[in-house]
């Protein structure tokens, strides 16, 4: 009986062997087509695809037009022939290209700016919070690469009450005009919700934005409504006790609600950091000296008016709210309930992009994994936007939007600061010639 076991064990065994052997070979058998049609080959080159919490080292990576065509261990020695253009990765690491998921685009004149700073420090995905018909044109702008963009309509900002009849025009004339998503700030009382949450349905347009105050955190976990941002109700869902704050989070989760905490716009809006902190930060030298005094008298003109008295205060009940919020998102992202990165860059010493390392310097101290922050700014914000099958992740057949870097981001965060290319929607990309973009 014992015997007979274990040759049954052995056949099976030896049938996964076969099946393994049968796939590795076929694998081998089409390499070579798709190492020939590449138009790019990073060789040796250690990936951190986003869906294994380590990076594979020594990897072939093959791209031909935008898309990720081949991933296999690389015999670094072996001579290839091809005509791609082959990049030498090695130590290098490369990751999807990063979302940054609030982020208020600016107007036209600014605009190439913009998108230059996000991409030099490896931005290719903007979801734009605050809409206005400005920014269905920028989609189309050729004079310099421009990021995937994730459009809010004009966001609902009104006192008024929203009939379903008006919320059925508004939301309508939206879709039609190619924004992709509604955003609220604010919406007087929860029939007018109901209405937008309704006809947002009906128009397969998704609503998300800032906590309604009409209306409970449990009531909106449930409408429909897919992303929060800002942290709203969730501090205070964590002060109500971790039995309840517990259901909250799997209520959230049951119903695929994600969160974009904003927190480096909070750092700044409570002077948390000393203005020569803020001066150091991370691209603040493309930042021209005009711009620098300005936010520099901004700031003054801000502690004068207030009073050093009050924002002292401010600072300290913010400290208090701020040790919530860290405790309260580390608990998101430990229950793997939607988490989002987004900067809410435009205010003072936040530069578009490079302001990322900021925000992830704040998951790092609410005791979150380089893993799982990472996750928050590609494969997350993929999934929230129901694109992970065409990004977020270094796969086979999935879009070459990556970002090369000289170290690796999964063993130290800093790494995303060391850009040096960018591949988006079929280009290469160097920082140094992107730097030549901005005006
Ligand atoms: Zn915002």
């Amino acid at each position: 009986m014992l015997f007979l076991k274990q040759t049954q064990l052995m056949k099976t065994k030896i049938s996964i062997g076969f099946i393994a052997l049968a796939a590795s070979l076929q694998c081998l058998a089409q390499t070579p087509e798709q190492i020939i049609n590449a138009d790019v080959i990073i060789r040796d080159i250690g990936v951190v695809t986003m869906i294994q919490p380590s990076a594979q080292e020594h990897q072939m990576v093959c791209i031909s037009k935008g898309i990720i065509t081949f991933i296999g261990k690389d015999a670094a020695a072996k001579e290839l022939k091809t005509n791609a253009k082959v990049i030498n990765g090695t130590g290098k690491y490369i990751m999807p290209g990063m979302a940054d998921m609030h982020c208020h685009l600016p107007e036209k004149k600014e605009i190439k700016n913009y998108f230059t700073l996000n991409i030099m420090s490896g931005v290719t995905t903007l979801r734009s919070m605050q809409g206005n018909n400005e920014h269905l044109e920028y989609r189309k702008m050729t004079d310099a690469p421009v990021p995937n963009l994730y459009l809010s309509a004009p966001p609902v900002l009104t006192k008024k009450i929203i009939s379903n009849s008006v919320a059925d025009s508004m939301i309508g004339k939206y879709k039609a005009e190619g924004f992709d998503f509604v955003k609220i700030l604010y919406v007087n009382d929860s029939a007018s919700f109901a209405a937008i949450m309704l006809n947002a349905k009906k128009y397969n347009m998704p609503v998300c934005g800032h906590l309604p105050k009409c209306v409970s955190l449990e009531y909106v976990l449930q409408s429909g409504y897919n992303s929060i941002e800002h942290m709203g109700g969730i501090a205070s869902a964590y002060d109500k006790g971790m039995e309840y704050y517990q259901s909250t989070l799997t209520l959230t989760k049951k119903n695929n609600v994600y969160h974009c905490p904003t927190m480096d716009w909070y750092q700044i809006a409570y002077h948390e950091l000393s203005e020569d902190e803020m001066k150091k930060r991370f691209g603040m030298e493309l930042i021209e000296d005009s711009v620098k005094q300005k936010w520099s008298k901004s700031i003054a003109d801000d502690i004068k008016k207030a009073g050093e008295e009050k924002i002292a205060k401010d600072k300290a009940e913010y400290k208090i709210t701020q040790e919530k919020q860290l405790k309260a998102l580390k608990l998101i992202a430990d229950n793997n309930v939607g988490l989002l990165i987004g900067l809410d860059a435009g205010g003072l010493y936040e530069v578009p992009g490079f302001e990322m390392i900021e925000e992830m310097k704040i998951y790092k101290r609410a005791g979150l994994s380089n893993y799982q922050i990472l996750q928050a700014a590609t494969i997350n914000a993929a999934r929230y936007l129901k694109q992970d099958g065409k990004w977020g992740s270094v796969e086979t057949n999935k879009d070459a939007n990556l970002i090369l870097l000289s170290a690796n981001p999964l063993i130290d965060i800093e790494a995303i600061t060391k850009v040096e290319g960018i591949f988006l929607n079929g280009k290469y990309y160097l920082p140094k010639d992107l730097k030549k973009n901005l005006e």
